[in-house]
């Protein structure tokens, strides 16, 4: 293992912004993983988990710590009589886990196309899309305890699932580097189509019985017209995907916001808990922002209002002060907190 010394961190991020890394790892190995923990915490020196660097947003400061990056590989599988055990080492791209399981008509990760970053990084966030989230496949996350060293394998329950969170981001964020995921999917099953949108595209192109590779064609098209999808060439490219996620409150509460935005029929979808799920994206646009609005450097995609873009010379100062602006104004006026998506590494919202 090697420790490089201000390692520039932006060019490895989606956002293409933040300062450099004080110490950096670059780990192809599990070894790697397990040497670069053992290296910090002889030093007392604090550790952050690199992936494929699509939801983090870094200081302008940069870290004074150091930054694993995650570059494993590997992918063993394990057919039973109804599923096939896919475990896989958390450097692994994402999509290119799907894009195989989709050719190999293995159903249960088809409406997750198009995602970027790597499978370490799914179990953190809950990475869903479309109608699926990981929570639905996943039997096992396999990670170093920080507190120990130990390596774990964390069953489903032990990971505290919930929509865009886990154990692993909001209840014991630092304790866990994952090195590899196992998803239990369903050869020769069929795509899950539950999502509106999805069903609509694919009728429109006559699909009523669609494989799971025109569920996965379909996906990538509808992300890509919410430039959703990584394209160099597109001008929101920029960004972490969505920056806010879709607020959770109680039916009183939602019923509140319906009245302050004096819409009726305000988009609301019911939980399975009692609790209602708001859209960020209208109460963002409800709150007077439009698609494609600038402050600076930093703006809204011009095709998504949940999406925080970068443009030239935009600094995560900028994000943060726009995304604060954002929060703080649907706050007055709807009286809804939104809270981040991206993991933010050294900023902070507050203030
Ligand atoms: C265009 C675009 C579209 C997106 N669409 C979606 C979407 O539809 N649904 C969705 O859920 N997300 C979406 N995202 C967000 C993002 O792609 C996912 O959250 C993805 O899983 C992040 O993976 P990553 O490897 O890039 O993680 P990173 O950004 O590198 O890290 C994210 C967090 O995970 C931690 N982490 C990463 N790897 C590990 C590991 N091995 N062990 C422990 N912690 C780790 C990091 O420390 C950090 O806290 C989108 C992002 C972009 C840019």
């Amino acid at each position: 293992m090697e420790v490089a010394e201000r390692v520039a961190l932006a060019p490895l991020t989606t956002m293409g912004l933040g300062g450099p890394a004080r110490f950096f790892v670059h780990a192809r190995y599990d070894a790697d993983v397990r040497a670069a923990w053992a290296w910090a915490r002889a030093r007392g020196v604090p550790l952050h988990v690199l992936g494929g660097g699509s939801n983090v947003v870094v200081d302008d400061r940069g870290i004074d710590g150091l930054v694993v990056h995650v570059d494993t590989r590997g992918i063993d599988w394990r057919e039973t009589a109804d599923a096939v055990e896919i475990t896989v080492a958390a450097g692994e791209p994402w999509d290119d886990l799907v894009r195989c399981a989709v050719a190999r008509d293995w159903a249960g990760l088809e409406c997750m196309s198009g995602i970027p970053g790597r499978v370490g990084a799914t179990p953190i966030q809950n990475v869903g899309a479309y109608g699926q989230e990981v929570s639905d496949t996943i039997t096992a996350v396999r990670a170093i305890d920080r507190t120990t060293g130990d390596t774990v394998s964390l069953p489903p329950p032990e990971c505290a699932f919930a929509y865009r969170d886990s154990r692993f981001k909001s209840g014991e964020p630092d304790r866990w580097i994952v090195l590899g995921v196992t998803y239990r999917l369903r050869p020769g099953g069929a795509p899950t189509l539950k999502y509106d949108e999805l069903t609509k595209h694919l009728s429109a192109r006559g699909s009523t019985r669609p494989t799971l590779g025109q569920v996965r064609e379909s996906v990538i098209e509808i992300r890509r017209t919410k430039s959703m999808v990584l394209d160099a060439a597109d001008p929101n490219r920029r960004s972490c995907g969505s920056f806010f996620t879709n607020p959770i409150v109680a039916p009183a509460h939602a019923d509140k916001v319906a009245t302050r935005a004096g819409v009726r029929g305000m988009p609301r979808w019911a939980q399975p808990d009692g609790t209602v799920k708001l859209s960020a994206a209208w109460l963002i646009e409800r709150a007077g922002f439009t698609r494609g609005t600038r402050a600076g450097a930093v703006g809204l995609s011009s095709r998504h209002t949940l999406a925080i873009v970068c443009h030239d010379d935009a600094r995560a100062a900028d994000v943060a002060g726009f995304a604060r602006h954002i929060r703080d104004t649907v706050a007055d006026r709807l009286d809804v907190r939104l809270h981040p998506e991206p993991v933010l590494w050294g900023l902070s919202l507050e203030s």
